[in-house]
């Protein structure tokens, strides 16, 4: 009798330990996994900064196109932005 409940505070005790063992484990790698994810993702926004900025309406061909990686050209006060060199020669031939 004393030893089924000697065992059965022994089964609790191992499952109690490995249980927490694998809660620590599991933090560690969730926590590693943030960390290199982290890491990862960090490049991305500063890449996707342009293409969520001031998207900005080519007169050419009407394709919108980010400010920031846009051609620029500033004719009579007022800035026009370009998809291509294409697109900004030929507003230039225009006008
Ligand atoms: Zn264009």
């Amino acid at each position: 009798m004393f030893r089924a409940i000697a065992y059965l505070i022994l089964t609790v005790f191992l499952i109690t330990v490995v249980r927490s063992i694998i809660g620590i484990v599991a933090k560690g790698f969730s926590e590693a996994i943030r960390g290199s994810s982290a890491s990862n993702t960090r490049p991305t926004p500063e890449s996707k900064a342009p293409l969520t900025g001031e998207l900005k309406k080519d007169p050419v061909c009407g394709t919108y196109t980010s400010a920031a990686s846009s051609l620029q050209q500033t004719v009579g006060g007022q800035t026009y932005y370009f998809c291509s060199p294409k697109c900004q020669e030929t507003f230039l031939a225009r006008s």
